[in-house]
């Protein structure tokens, strides 16, 4: 329920169908993964071949799934989507691999939760374009082979370390998407807001940009809102204090934290002195479950030197104490 979340609601889902960009040069920002894929993209053309495997990872919301998107279009091919978990037995994924035209791309969503048998089914279809099926079952069952035709694979995930490594080095190509800086979500939000139709000026958009956590999927969410504040109490303009004004009705403050966050480095400081505090402890101390810290929560923090993961536990950096306005603890000597 958080209006900073990285994963995507169905709200969002719905709402992105229109702003999501389809081209290359629609895809703002990533300028390495852009470089690097318009020249493999343009090589897998020349020789019409399929485009190398692509494995892209990166935290919810940067993007993953839109350069999946892009990457088939200027390809000129179709996608097929799916995955990990959806897929359930070896004969779901042997249907999705033998009905792909060739150089299609099949895309698997969170390819790390694939179960370990079928991710044995994707190795030979990585490699040799060939799948190992059993027909029928008991004595009479059998091992057929099946040609698929040339295809890409496009895994996502959001962490490398996630991956076996028999599957991770069978992507030929491994693109890692980084977290946005403000000036490219300022870029993205300008044109989100230029498709929805809605005026926004540029230190609207910094505004927005600059509490959306790197991330573009927040940052068009934080637009939508930005846009029913603006539409109702200024004058449909998103300027800078309309962008402002939404943004503190969100609760969502300049460093793009909301209570959650600022609860987390709080009790860190306040109740365990700063840290370091094991991070079941922490948990518990705030009700929440260790693994939505874990995901949720704390990567931004650490992202940005809020928060400093070590050995014993987590500590509140002196940033953080400075953003709570709140005197930093001085150190022992050591
Ligand atoms: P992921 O698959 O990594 O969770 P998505 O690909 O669904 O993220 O991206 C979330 C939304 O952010 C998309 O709907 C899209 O509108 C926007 N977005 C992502 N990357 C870009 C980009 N490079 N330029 C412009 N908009 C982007």
């Amino acid at each position: 329920d958080r209006i900073i979340a990285p994963a995507a609601t169905r709200e969002d889902d719905v709402a992105e169908t229109h702003i999501r960009p389809r081209r290359l040069d629609d895809y703002l920002g990533q300028e390495t993964v852009r470089a690097q894929m318009k020249i493999y993209i343009e090589a897998a053309k020349r020789r019409s071949e399929a485009l190398d495997h692509v494995l892209i990872f990166g935290p919810p919301g940067l993007g993953k799934t839109t350069l999946s998107h892009v990457i088939a279009n200027e390809l000129g091919v179709n996608l097929r989507q799916t995955s990990g978990p959806v897929i359930e037995r070896a004969g779901d994924l042997a249907a999705l691999l033998t009905n792909l035209q060739p150089h299609d791309v099949l895309f698997i969503d969170e390819i790390h939760r694939l179960q370990p048998a079928i991710e044995e089914v994707l190795y030979p279809a990585m490699e040799d374009y060939q799948i190992d099926i059993m027909i029928g079952e008991g004595p009479a069952a059998r091992s057929i082979k099946l040609d698929l035709p040339p295809f890409t694979l496009i895994g996502a995930t959001t962490r490398a370390g996630l991956l076996t490594a028999p599957l991770r080095d069978r992507f030929g190509i491994v693109q890692r998407l980084e977290f946005y800086t403000p000036d490219e979500l300022t870029r993205i939000v300008r044109r989100s807001a230029s498709i929805l139709g809605i005026a926004c000026e540029s230190d609207g958009a910094a505004e927005i940009a600059r509490r959306s956590r790197g991330t573009p999927r927040i940052a068009n969410r934080l637009l939508r809102r930005a846009r029913d504040y603006a539409q109702v109490v200024a004058d449909g303009v998103i300027t800078r204090s309309a962008a402002d004004l939404a943004m503190q009705m969100l609760k969502v403050d300049p460093e793009g934290f909301d209570q959650l966050d600022r609860r987390m480095l709080l009790t860190i400081i306040e109740s365990f002195d700063g840290g370091p505090v094991g991070v079941e402890s922490l948990a518990a101390a705030l009700s929440e479950e260790r693994g939505t810290l874990e995901d949720v929560i704390e990567p931004y923090l650490i992202q940005q030197g809020y928060l400093i993961r070590t050995a014993r536990g987590r500590m509140a950096s002196r940033k953080a104490y400075l953003h709570m306005g709140l005197k930093p603890r001085v150190e022992p000597a050591p």
